[in-house]
């Protein structure tokens, strides 16, 4: 058997330690004589898989006792429709647009309700977190919309805007559990599974209770309720139940490994190694301002749309994969979240200084 190292942004990679726990209890969970994956989501075995996972993530991110988390489907997607449908009473919301899934997200609250850009680093191609100073918020928005880590361009919002009172909803599909959140800023944090805590097929929503106290719109379909979900303890219909297994899984990877803060730590290191190398590279170029940087996405080019179709190629042939730019952007991506190794962040700037070596 080979690993390579991986560097997609998603389904992304995942801690070794937990796919051998898996292929461990692959035909047998602790004694239950089956696999997780053709267990009834009713069964007191899954009951202690998701009421785990719960305990883990609450532990992990501190929760306070008036959220409520929620394991949901239909991926991050979904919930560019379940925001609006469930919290736009006035039908008014603020959207902070910082790349294509924050647009995506406010094209689709467009759809219910008038969605205010208020601010957006569209005009230089996503490459910056736009200035937070007095924004202006929308005096009956129902709430503030933000995608905290933005995948495709690498930016990362380093502090949070002042949402003058309304409830601030952030996407951080790409940088969960990546650090440790004041949860208590947010009225709700969601993401996508797939890129930092587990497979694809999973989404999890942190919700603030006073805000489940709002009457959904008309139109809302029972699934895309959020209290349907909450009242159910994510149990309404058959779950992902693998999906939510893995992500347990993680969790206490993520325990073991020292919780959030280490996490903060090791991933700081990988990402300053390689903002480093490109600072002082004479070939390849970061594309984001420094300040608004990511640690979990780093996407980076030649200079040459040459260059960096070789460097691909050549890259995936030394067991380096996936560091192909988004489609919308081109250039390079390295994706570096939790399970990434420092061994495959220094395997990548290794083969970075023999290419510029070899094509200066
Ligand atoms: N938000 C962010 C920040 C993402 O990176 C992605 C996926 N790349 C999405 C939302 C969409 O997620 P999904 O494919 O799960 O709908």
């Amino acid at each position: 058997m080979s690993r390579v190292y991986n560097f997609s942004a998603g389904p992304a990679v995942l801690p070794e330690d937990v796919l051998r726990e898996a292929a461990k209890e692959m035909l047998d969970y602790q004694g239950s004589g089956m696999s997780v994956m053709e267990m009834s989501h009713r069964s007191s075995e899954f009951e202690g898989i998701i009421q785990t996972a719960e305990a883990d993530l609450r532990e992990l991110l501190q929760i306070p006792d008036n959220y409520k988390v929620v394991f949901l489907q239909g991926g991050a997607s979904t919930q560019f429709a379940m925001i609006p449908l469930n919290f736009m009473k006035n039908k008014v919301a603020d959207y902070i647009v910082t790349g294509q899934w924050a647009k995506k997200a406010c094209e689709e609250a467009a759809i219910y309700g008038k969605a205010n850009v208020i601010a957006s680093s569209a005009d230089e191609t996503f490459s910056y977190i736009p200035d937070l100073n007095d924004l202006a918020i929308s005096e009956d928005a129902d709430y503030v919309y933000i995608c905290e880590n933005n995948t495709i361009y690498g930016t990362k919002f380093k502090a949070l805007p002042d949402t003058k009172g309304k409830p601030l909803i952030s996407d951080v599909s790409s940088c969960f559990l990546s650090e440790p959140m004041d949860v208590s800023k947010y009225g709700m944090i969601f993401g996508g599974a797939q890129k930092n805590i587990g497979p694809s097929g999973v989404s999890i929503a942190i919700i603030r209770e006073d805000l489940l106290e709002n009457e959904p719109l008309e139109i809302a379909p029972t699934m895309l309720k959020y209290n349907t979900h909450v009242k159910a303890e994510s149990l309404y219909n058959t779950p992902p139940c693998y999906a939510i297994y893995i992500c347990g899984l993680v969790f206490k990877w993520l325990k073991k490994q020292g919780g959030l803060a280490e996490m903060k730590k090791i991933n700081e290191e990988k990402a300053s190694l390689l903002y480093q190398f490109l600072d002082e590279s004479k070939l390849f170029k970061g594309t984001v301002r420094e300040a608004d940087r990511s640690l979990m996405n780093v996407p980076f080019v030649t200079g040459s749309d040459e260059l960096d179709a070789k460097f691909v190629k050549e890259s995936k042939a030394a067991g380096l994969m996936n560091l192909k730019g988004h489609r919308s952007v081109g250039g390079m991506r390295a994706s570096i979240y939790n399970a990434m190794p420092r061994e495959g962040v220094l395997a990548l700037i290794d083969f970075m200084k023999k290419f510029e070596e070899e094509n200066r």
